[in-house]
């Protein structure tokens, strides 16, 4: 029996930056509360685990001592001036009081979700939560303190000696996770995003392959706006499966953004929430073959709380239970919810193909984002080949 854990906690809301802000917890409720209303979390096939808190040393493993102090010191104190190289009191990243403690808490369930896996005690976990993919080693970014997803790799590297694949799906690219390990060739860090032609962080274009040891251990693509569902999996599936194929790893650690919506307000895709449920079923199908099943997943963007976040990741979530969800969400919720939503709801999990017409640029997009797949194989197959397997 496949046993998926969900690593959840209230406490985990308390990241919040201010009312206003685009990373809104709410987003992390209304997606636990919606699990609950379909009954898709809670049993023993499916427990809730609390999380545990990260450790100093834990945090030091990828984050410079230096950064962490800035954190604690404004943590503390908010008023206190803090050097700008550390990317805290920005638009993106305000400083508010209790900041460490609260991207600490994140840290630690994207760990407990890799403790259990490791241990065995569960073969797939999600740490909602989790997936701050923009934080670097030593400074804040695009609203990432700290970066959970980095630390629970590392952890997994130094505990148990694992060989990580690092696959990301977040309409931004994954750039702190992609730095802090672009030297290191016993972690592949893929990330497909909106390219960053248009969308923040401004990174993760087909050149960027790794360094040093870690040359030919990254790849990204990156996409059109306006990109569909199916020019996505497209370029998800020329890649994907032969990178794991080539890099063979021990686990996948994922982050599970669904901010590619067309609803999402941050970003420029056009998928819908089916894109969500078919992109954990690819990646459980890469783990059956290549790690036991073994994943670690986090959330990571969504910024469309109401209309779509608890929808593409409850799809997502049972996905990686390897569960088909029903469709229609059930009415208590739809009517909790709509009391605070701005607009209207869908009432099913999957958008229907009237709800996001067909962009007027598809064949060009298209043919865009084909172009980027193929100029990223023969940047990356070279480097692959080495390995002795390859494209
Ligand atoms: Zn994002």
């Amino acid at each position: 029996m496949t046993r998926c854990a969900l690593v959840w906690s209230s406490d985990l809301a308390r990241y919040r930056f201010r009312p206003g802000h685009p990373l809104d917890p709410r987003r992390l409720e209304l997606t636990w509360s919606l699990l609950q209303a379909m009954g898709l979390a809670g049993d023993d096939r499916r427990p809730v685990i609390a999380p545990r808190d990260a450790t100093e040393a834990e945090l030091l493993t990828v984050h410079e001592a230096e950064y962490i102090e800035a954190v604690r010191t404004v943590s503390r104190d908010p008023l206190t001036p803090v050097d700008r190289r550390f990317g805290l009191g920005t638009e993106d990243v305000p400083v508010v009081a209790g900041m460490h403690e609260m991207a600490r808490a994140v840290v630690g369930s994207t760990l407990t979700a890799a403790e259990i896996v490791a241990s065995g005690r569960a073969t797939r976990t999600l740490a909602l939560a989790g997936g701050l993919h923009h934080a670097h080693a030593g400074s804040a970014s695009g609203f990432c303190v700290y970066n959970d997803l980095a630390v629970a790799i590392r952890w997994l590297q130094r505990e148990h000696g694992l060989r990580v694949l690092y696959i990301d799906y977040d309409a931004h690219h994954g750039d702190g996770v992609q730095s802090i390990f672009y030297n290191d060739p016993d972690v592949f860090t893929f990330s497909i995003h909106e390219s960053g032609l248009y969308l923040f962080p401004a990174s993760g274009f087909v050149d960027e392959v790794g360094e040093g040891d870690g040359h030919g251990h990254s790849a990204n693509i990156p996409l059109e706006p306006e990109t569909e569902d199916e020019s996505f999996l497209g370029a998800f599936d020329a890649v994907v499966p032969e990178l794991a194929e080539a890099f063979r790893p021990d686990i996948l650690v994922v982050q599970t953004g669904c901010d590619a919506h067309a609803l999402d307000p941050l970003t420029h895709l056009r998928c819908t929430t089916g894109l969500f449920e078919q992109l954990a079923r690819r990646v459980v199908q890469i783990a059956e073959r290549h790690c036991d099943g073994r994943i670690v997943a986090t959330g990571g963007g969504g910024y469309a709380i109401h209309e779509v976040v608890p929808r593409a990741w409850t799809l997502a979530w049972a996905a990686l239970c390897g569960d088909e969800a029903p469709d229609p969400i059930p009415r208590e919720w739809l009517d909790a919810v709509l009391a605070e939503a701005p607009g209207e709801l869908a009432s099913t999990l999957r958008d229907p193909p009237s709800a996001i017409p067909p962009s007027p640029q598809r064949h060009q997009v298209e043919r865009a984002n084909d172009l980027t797949v193929r100029t990223l194989k023969r940047r990356l197959m070279p480097l692959i080949t080495g390995w002795g397997l390859g494209f």
